[in-house]
């Protein structure tokens, strides 16, 4: 649709200003935290606490300043996807994992993973950091704890939404739908409208950039794959990725992968 176009091209020229000035500001945080270690190595620095102190806390506002540009050349960077055949359900297992050693104990995590689930067509890295992003989303409309549930199974039909969103020729494709459930706050039709906005947060200061489901967006788009978000206030959101499968001749996926670099261009 022209609607979804519109925001297609308005978060790419966002995020080539924004990879643009995170890189130039990148530089100069770089010149900053060389000077600042020379700094705090001085001997004359080592006789003077108070000065010692306000070094420290511009190393610490710099340190901060690298992470932020750092997220934000992460969100920009989506041009340089490198695809691959993923194994979903091996994905879902090892993310999985790693969320039972970190989330708070009283998020109950499950998963479903169809067996065998077909791989998907992604950038392997990325599909990660997506499922992180929303991980770290569901974690945060759960403050007392509650429930994280992953699903993938090939996806028979596409929702009619789905299927408006995907280009032509990408919607005759064959797709794997991987989800992500939560049973947190939910969100009003007022915030549904914003959440692919790059530096839409409904986060504290410090807490959100508002870059995490544009950076998801952009990716998946990328990927010629859609998105879907289901939510409902005090009942919980669920995310929707639907994924290409990878073709089974070898002829058509390098076809795919020739596009992909057209595109790119
Ligand atoms: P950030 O997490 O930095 O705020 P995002 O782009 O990831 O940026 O999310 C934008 C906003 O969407 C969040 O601030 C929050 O209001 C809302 N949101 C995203 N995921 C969820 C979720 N699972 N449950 C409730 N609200 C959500």
């Amino acid at each position: 649709t022209e609607e979804a176009l519109n925001h297609a091209q308005r978060l790419e020229s966002v995020g080539q200003l924004t990879g643009g000035i995170a890189h130039d500001f990148n530089n100069l945080l770089t010149i900053i935290q060389g000077n600042l270690q020379v700094l705090e190595e001085l001997p004359q620095l080592a006789a003077d606490g108070y000065a010692q102190q306000l070094v420290a806390a511009a190393a610490r506002a710099s340190r901060r300043g690298a992470e932020l540009t750092g997220k934000l050349l992460a969100f920009s960077r989506r041009q340089m996807l490198q695809p691959d055949a993923v194994d979903v359900r091996q994905m879902l297992h090892s993310l999985t994992d790693m969320l039972r050693r970190t989330l708070d104990q009283r998020i109950q995590i499950e998963i479903d993973a169809a067996d065998p689930c077909p791989a998907v067509r992604a950038d392997p890295g990325q599909l990660e950091s997506a499922l992180l992003n929303i991980a770290i989303n569901a974690r945060d409309a759960m403050p007392e704890g509650g429930r994280l549930h992953f699903r993938a199974e090939a996806c028979d039909a596409l929702p009619a939404t789905v299927r408006q969103e995907l280009s032509g020729a990408d919607a005759g494709r064959r797709f794997v739908a991987l989800s992500i459930a939560d049973s947190g706050t939910g969100m009003t039709d007022a915030v549904l409208e914003h959440i692919f906005e790059p530096f839409f947060t409904t986060k504290e200061a410090g807490r959100g950039t508002g870059l995490g489901l544009s950076t998801v967006y952009g990716f998946v788009k990328q990927s010629r794959g859609a998105i879907a978000i289901d939510s409902k206030v005090d009942a919980g959101t669920t995310v929707t990725l639907y994924l290409p499968q990878i073709e089974d001749d070898t002829a058509s996926a390098s076809a795919l992968a020739d596009e992909d670099l057209a595109d790119t261009e």
